[in-house]
Parts: C-alpha cells; structure tokens; sequence
C-alpha cells in the first residue's frame, strides 16, 4: 500500500434494522459500527468484495444495539480491535470479552494507519460519538443518531471528502406517522435523531467543493422515504459550494465503493480532476 492507494467506502447496511460502514484505505479495513448480526453482515461483505480477514479496527458509535450487534462476535472470530466508549462496553455485556480500546467522545486517536477524530453527539444513551477517519490523504465522516448537531459536530465534520449523515426522517411523515405521540417526541427531540431538515441545516454548513459524496443515512422505515430525503438534501445544497453526489443509503444491502483519491496537493495546476468519477 503507498499513501497514494485510493480510499473506499461502502455502506453495509443503514437503518435501526442494523447500521455498518467500510473504509478500505489499499488492503486496510477499517468498520464504522457493526450493527448487524454477523452473519447477515459477513454475507454484505462478501457482496462488496471485502474479507472479514483483512478487517482491522471497527469503531462503535454509541451502544445501541443496530450499531453494535455483530462487533463482539467479529471481534472473537477474525481479531478485530473494537474501539468503543466506556458507555458502549458499559451497555454491551458482549464487548467485555474482546480486544476493546477505550476512547473518549471528543478525543482523537490512530487506530492502526487510519486516524480518528471524535465528537460527542447528543443521542439517548450515554457515550456516543461522531467520527472522521483520514488516510491517505482523505477524510470521511460518520455522523449518525443524534437528536441535533452541537458546534463541535459540525467543526469535526468541516473538510470531510465523503460525510455519512443521519436523514432519520420527514417532519411531516413523523407527526402524522404511526408511532404514538411519546416515541415521536423521542425520536424528534434533542436527543433523538436528525431529521431530513436538521440535516440539511448540517449539509449547508459543511458544503465544500471538495465533498464529494454525501450518503444520507439511518432512514426511518415509517417515517420517511428515500425520495423525500434526497429531494430535501437537494434543495438545501443549491446555491452551496457542494458540487458532489448526493446517496440515501439502502437499509440491508450494499451501496458502494464510493472511490477517494487523495486531494491534489496545494499548488497543483488548475483544471486538473481531482477524483475518480462519481459512482452512484
Ligand atoms: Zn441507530
Ligand atoms: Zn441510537
């Protein structure tokens, strides 16, 4: 691998039915959540072409169990090294058997080549976080059940190549869906999950000419639609520098590779391409 390798991702699956990303940087493998029961996520991994073997690190983002069912098992038969919050090991009996590095919310860290930056996010359940990961040259972040963005959010996110961020749902969908009034007010609250207006506010900060893949996330089954997500996404990122493409993630099949290559260094002729062309 050369620190010129193109930087992957692909989304495993998104959604409260389990949440699971792959960052490959050459043969490094580097899991954001594995929220899905292993089997079911080996197989969505065989579909992307990538090998439990050559997994390395996966990061947790909080305890809740669609972001960490399969970690502790994948932990225990392929020697991943888990990073998780006190309040994830806390939650998660499982995760107390296996190689577990703790980190703080807000702290930064290398886990093996991939560096990680951290924001606390405000979710209903103790200890969860936001990340950047960077190789290669390249940043992605992952930002996913929170029930607003704090500043240190979007400062963590500023900058990113790809950003994977929370759409849970349509305003009018929850208010007028199925769920009754106190899981709405959950779901909808400051502690809750963005909703498809919350994260076009986050989008519009964020917007850069270098972003080029925004994957719109953690979609509600009941409560919002892929359509309505992308079309509010749209909306809010006319008139921004954003020049990129913009993906709802499917629920339980693979999306991806998204393909980074490193940003031209500073100084290089202008009119150069700097990516691969879009997939998606
Ligand atoms: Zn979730
Ligand atoms: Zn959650």
């Amino acid at each position: 691998m050369s620190s010129e390798s193109p930087v992957s991702l692909w989304l495993l699956g998104s959604g409260s039915q389990g949440n699971a990303a792959a960052v490959a940087w050459g043969e490094r493998l580097l899991l954001l959540d594995a929220g899905v029961d292993l089997p079911v996520l080996l197989a969505r991994m065989r579909d992307a072409d990538l090998h439990p073997w050559y997994v390395e690190e996966v990061l947790l983002s909080h305890g809740h169990r669609d972001h960490v069912l399969g970690a502790a098992a994948g932990a225990k038969a392929y020697g991943w090294r888990v990073w998780a919050t006190l309040g994830t090991v806390w939650r998660w009996r499982a995760l107390r058997g296996v190689d577990v590095r703790p980190f703080e919310a807000g702290a930064a860290f290398d886990a093996g080549p991939f560096r990680v930056r951290t924001a606390a996010t405000p979710h209903d359940v103790d200890d969860s976080a936001a990340f950047v990961v960077e190789a290669g040259g390249v940043r992605i972040g992952y930002c996913t059940d929170l029930g607003h963005a704090p500043d240190a959010v979007v400062a963590l996110l500023q900058g990113v190549d790809a950003l994977v961020l929370e759409s849970n749902y349509d305003e009018a969908m929850l208010r007028g869906g199925p769920y009754p009034p106190e899981l709405q007010a959950r779901v909808g609250g400051p502690t809750g999950h963005l909703g498809n207006a919350q994260a076009a506010e986050v989008a519009r900060a964020v917007a850069h000419p270098g972003l080029r893949h925004l994957v719109l996330g953690h979609l509600s089954r009941h409560n919002n639609t892929p359509a309505l997500a992308l079309a509010s996404m749209r909306r809010a990122l006319e008139g921004t520098a954003f020049r990129g493409v913009v993906h709802a993630a499917p629920p339980d099949t693979v999306l991806g590779p998204l393909t980074l290559e490193p940003a031209m260094p500073e100084g290089a002729p202008a009119g150069v391409e700097r990516g691969m062309p879009h997939v998606g």
